[in-house]
């Protein structure tokens, strides 16, 4: 079973962006399984049952945890900032923060 590699720079799920171009998904490219440092998402498996929406929305309700614990926390990492490189509709920010607007 393959699956095509849906990764390539940015996380579609929690809006992660290789930004210090050196270690997450290079090395995964060429891999059968990609599991991205901050929201622990692995692909192929895990969005496999849930949309990626519905991943995104598991993350946030569980704090927007730093998933990797081998990955060292890119310096002034903000998961609310880096969520701005998915370009979410305001409905879907509404969605995801029900609490705040
Ligand atoms: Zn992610």
């Amino acid at each position: 079973m393959g699956y095509e590699c849906i990764v390539k720079d940015t996380c579609p799920v929690c809006g992660f962006y290789d930004y210090d171009g050196s270690i997450f998904w290079k090395n995964w490219e060429n891999t059968y399984q990609e599991i991205c440092p901050i929201c622990g998402t692995q692909f192929g498996y895990d969005d496999s049952n849930l949309s990626h929406e519905e991943l995104r929305k598991n993350w946030v309700e569980n704090g927007m945890k730093f998933w990797s614990s081998s990955r060292k926390k890119p310096k002034n990492w903000n998961p609310l900032e880096q969520l701005k490189n998915l370009n979410l509709s305001e409905e879907e920010m509404k969605e995801l923060f029900p609490d705040k607007l």
